[in-house]
């Protein structure tokens, strides 16, 4: 048995069904959990933007805070440590005696790339890191294994019962929003929620959309002019950070068919998760490339500022971005209708749509975003199917057929007719250059 275990969290921040977790707690005499906020996630891009905008990185705080507080209670605790894993692993792992670190996998370039520098680390002296799955409804051990309704989904783990004493070595102070050079965002009024991060969190939205409001049995339901989409789950965030097991909410839709209905809704959901394992699997075959920001040339830099402020000209398109920008969230249908508005009409690359998502989206996952903005870009070398291009001014009229959308982000629009409100601002010039406007 290993006398002292090295337990590094990064997308996994829960109690509940964590292979690494539970291993470590079976195996460890004593095991000290630790998770790094690694300057490369908080510094600013080759763009300008920050790498991680302050919605995530609160998120992600909240999160951090969350579960330390809960090992606490299981008489552990969570080391916390601001610097580069690969070199604050090894330090810690020799501070207290642990000859072998346990981390979940990630499975998207540059979480993989990290990995095997942390590994080559330790290695070099003499340590180990030894990865486990569980970022999947389905175990990557079993994939081969998947078919459309047929599938093998492991049981989820239980929470340990007891934890492995701690190590003795200073456990750190939690950084704040501040030591990052971001400021706390404000509550937006209009936001459709506002995501505290953390397993208990998680688990609340887990319980109010799935149970008390009773909305995963509408999931598939018709569209309807009031209601042009069904009510999404937005676990996304907990489930990007991994607040939340895939696994576990799986287990909760196959309970919610048992005690309530299996209907299309529900099977709906099901694939929604499916799809979500799909982008981990080419992210795990080396289908996906890692991402980068290419550059831009000053016209292309002023087509993608006004994209990303929301002042292209295009209302539901304007509207989106700005409600990403204000909350650091948005819809399925409209993050395509924006990302096809970027790469078709403002004919600007999709990576740099992709890095203006990854600086502000709550719920970023480089496996997920990266496959979808290759299909809006049409790649056929993509994960996913090329998408034909959307004509985004026709899909915002879709999606918000009253202009509720845009009266609610864009209150200047509001007083006109539903006739007229998505028609095209003139912020286009007659010579195709877009123009920065403000409303
Ligand atoms: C350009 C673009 C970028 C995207 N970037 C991200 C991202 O960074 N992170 C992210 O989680 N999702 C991303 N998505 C997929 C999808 O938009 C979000 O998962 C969804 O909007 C989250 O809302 P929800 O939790 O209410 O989803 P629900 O509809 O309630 O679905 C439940 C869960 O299933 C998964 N899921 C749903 N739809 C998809 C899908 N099409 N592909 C993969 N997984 C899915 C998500 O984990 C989601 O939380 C992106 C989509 C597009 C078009």
């Amino acid at each position: 048995m290993p006398d002292v275990v090295l337990y590094w969290l990064r997308s996994d921040l829960r109690l509940h069904d964590n292979e690494a977790l539970a291993w470590a707690a079976a195996h460890g005499a004593a095991v000290l959990p630790v998770t790094c906020f690694d300057p490369r996630q908080f510094g600013r891009t080759a763009l300008g933007f920050p790498a991680t905008g302050p919605f995530r990185a609160r998120f992600l705080i909240e999160s951090v805070a969350d579960l330390r507080s809960s090992l606490e209670e299981l008489g552990s605790g969570l080391a916390v440590r601001t610097g580069l894993p690969e070199q604050v692993l090894p330090v810690l792992a020799a501070e207290c005696g642990a000859h072998l670190v346990v981390a979940q996998q990630e499975p998207a370039p540059a979480d993989a790339a990290i990995e095997e520098a942390v590994r080559a680390e330790l290695d070099a002296d003499g340590r180990e890191l030894r990865l486990f799955w569980g970022s999947t409804v389905v175990h990557r051990d079993d994939r081969s294994a998947v078919g459309v309704d047929d599938f093998r989904v492991r049981p989820p783990l239980s929470v340990p019962r007891a934890f492995p004493p701690l190590p003795n070595v200073p456990l750190g102070r939690m950084p704040a929003l501040g030591d990052f050079g971001l400021h706390a965002p404000e509550l937006d009024r209009r936001a459709a929620l506002e995501p505290r991060g953390g397993e208990a969190a998680g688990f609340q939205r887990l319980v109010a959309w799935m149970w008390t409001s009773n909305a995963l049995g509408a999931y598939a339901d018709p569209p309807t002019p009031e209601r042009p989409t069904p009510e999404p789950s937005r676990l996304s965030p907990w489930l990007a950070h991994g607040c939340l097991s895939p696994r576990f909410v799986h287990a909760q839709v196959l309970e919610y068919e048992r005690r309530r209905v299996r209907n299309a809704g529900t099977r709906a959901f099901v694939a929604a998760l499916l799809a979500r394992d799909a982008c981990r699997w080419a992210a795990l075959d080396g289908r996906l490339p890692a991402l980068e920001s290419p550059a831009a040339s000053p016209a292309e830099r002023r087509r993608l500022d006004a994209w990303r402020t929301g002042r292209t000209g295009l209302p539901f398109a304007d509207a989106a971005l700005r409600e990403l920008r204000l909350t650091g969230l948005l819809g399925h249908d409209a993050r395509r209708d924006v990302a096809h508005q970027l790469v078709h009409d403002l004919a600007l690359d999709w990576r740099l749509g992709a890095a203006w998502f990854a600086s502000q989206l709550l719920d970023h996952d480089a496996c997920i975003s990266t496959a979808h903005w290759m299909a809006a870009a049409g790649l056929p070398d993509g994960p996913l199917a090329p998408e034909p291009r959307l004509d985004p001014l026709a899909a915002g009229r879709h999606l918000d057929p009253t202009g509720a959308t845009i009266r609610r982000w864009l209150p200047r629009l509001a007083p006109l007719p539903d006739a007229t409100i998505h028609d095209p601002r003139p912020s286009q010039t007659p010579s195709g250059e877009w123009v920065e406007r403000t409303m």
